[in-house]
C-alpha cells in the first residue's frame, strides 16, 4: 500500500513550479492531486499529464485570494472525493524592490495572495477536516519566514506571517487530530526565481551570475540550488505524520543557507 492511498490532497498554485511538484510527488505515492490554480488551463493540463502517467488527478480554478472561489471550489472538491486530507498552501508570487518604491496596491496584492490566500483555504479545508477528525495542513513558507533580504518587504513580512497562523492552527486542531507545519526552502529555479535574477541584477547593477552566486546561494554550505524535489520531500514528510508530535513547527530545505 502506498503512503497517500485514499488521500486527497488539495494543491495551491499547482500548475507550475514547486506546487506542481509536490502534486505529482502526492500522486506518484497513491493520493489524489488536486491542482488548484489561478490559471486554469494549466492547472487541467497539469491534471491531465498526472493521470497519463498513471497517477489521480482533478484541476479547480481557483484565485485564492477570493473568499466565493475558494469556498466554492473546495465544496466541488469534497462533493467529487468525498473528503480532504491535505491542504498545501502554495500559491505565491514575489515582487522586488526597495520598501520606498512599493505602491499599497503592490503592498496588499502580496499580502492578499500569500495570507489572504493561506487563511481561506485553511478556513475552507477545517470544515471538512474538523468534521472527519483528521487532517494536515502545509504552508509554503521561505527561508524568508525566519531572515530577510533586501528588496522583498512585503515577501518576508507575509512568509514570517504564515509562521503564526500555522502555530495557532497547530493549537486549535489538535483536538480534531489536524497537524500544521511549514516547510521553508531557500532559492528553487522555478518561474518565480527565473524571473528574479534580471530583475535582481538590473537593481542591485550586478550580472546575473553575480546574483546567483554572491546573492541568491551565497550563505549556502555548497553554493547549491534546492530543488523541487527536495520541497516535496519535506512536504510529504509532514501530511503523512502519523501523530500531534509534530505540529506548530517548521522546516527549513535550504543548502545550509538558514540554520535555525
Ligand atoms: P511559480 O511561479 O512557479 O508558481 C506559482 C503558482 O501559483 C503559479 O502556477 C501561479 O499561477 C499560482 N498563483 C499565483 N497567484 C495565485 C492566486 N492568487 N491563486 C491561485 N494560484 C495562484 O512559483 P514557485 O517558485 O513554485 O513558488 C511556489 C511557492 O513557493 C510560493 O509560495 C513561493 O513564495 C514559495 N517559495 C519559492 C521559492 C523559490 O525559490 N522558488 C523559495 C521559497 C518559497
Amino acid at each position: 500500500m502506498a503512503r497517500f492511498d485514499g488521500k486527497v490532497a488539495l494543491v495551491t498554485g499547482a500548475a507550475s513550479g514547486i506546487g506542481r511538484g509536490i502534486a505529482e510527488a502526492f500522486a506518484r505515492e497513491g493520493g489524489h492531486a488536486v491542482i488548484a490554480d489561478l490559471n486554469r488551463d494549466a492547472a487541467e493540463a497539469t491534471a491531465r499529464a498526472i493521470n497519463a502517467a498513471g497517477g489521480a488527478a482533478s484541476a479547480v480554478a481557483m484565485d485564492v485570494t477570493d473568499e466565493t472561489q475558494v469556498d466554492d471550489g473546495v465544496e466541488a472538491i469534497v462533493a467529487r472525493t468525498g473528503r480532504i486530507d491535505i491542504l498545501v498552501s502554495n500559491a505565491g508570487i514575489q515582487i522586488v524592490k526597495p520598501v520606498q518604491e512599493f505602491s499599497l496596491a503592490e503592498w496588499r496584492k502580496m499580502l492578499a495572495i500569500h495570507l489572504d490566500g493561506a487563511f481561506l483555504t485553511t478556513r475552507a479545508c477545517l470544515r471538512h477536516m474538523y468534521a472527519q477528525k483528521s487532517g494536515a495542513i502545509i504552508y509554503m513558507g521561505s527561508v524568508h519566514s525566519k531572515e530577510a533580504s533586501k528588496l522583498k518587504a512585503p515577501y518576508v513580512t507575509a512568509k514570517h506571517g504564515l509562521m503564526g497562523l500555522s502555530k495557532t492552527v497547530a493549537k486549535e486542531g489538535a483536538a480534531y487530530n489536524v497537524r500544521s507545519n511549514v516547510v521553508c526552502p531557500g532559492f528553487v529555479r522555478t518561474p518565480l526565481v527565473e524571473k528574479q535574477i534580471p530583475e535582481q541584477a538590473a537593481t542591485l547593477g550586478l550580472t546575473e551570475e553575480q546574483v546567483i552566486r554572491d546573492v541568491m546561494l551565497r550563505d549556502t554550505v555548497d553554493a547549491t540550488f534546492t530543488t523541487i524535489e527536495d520541497v516535496a520531500e519535506a512536504v510529504l514528510y509532514y501530511a503523512g505524520f502519523p501523530t500531534n508530535a509534530l505540529t506548530g513547527q517548521s522546516m527549513v530545505v535550504s543548502h545550509g543557507w538558514h540554520m535555525g
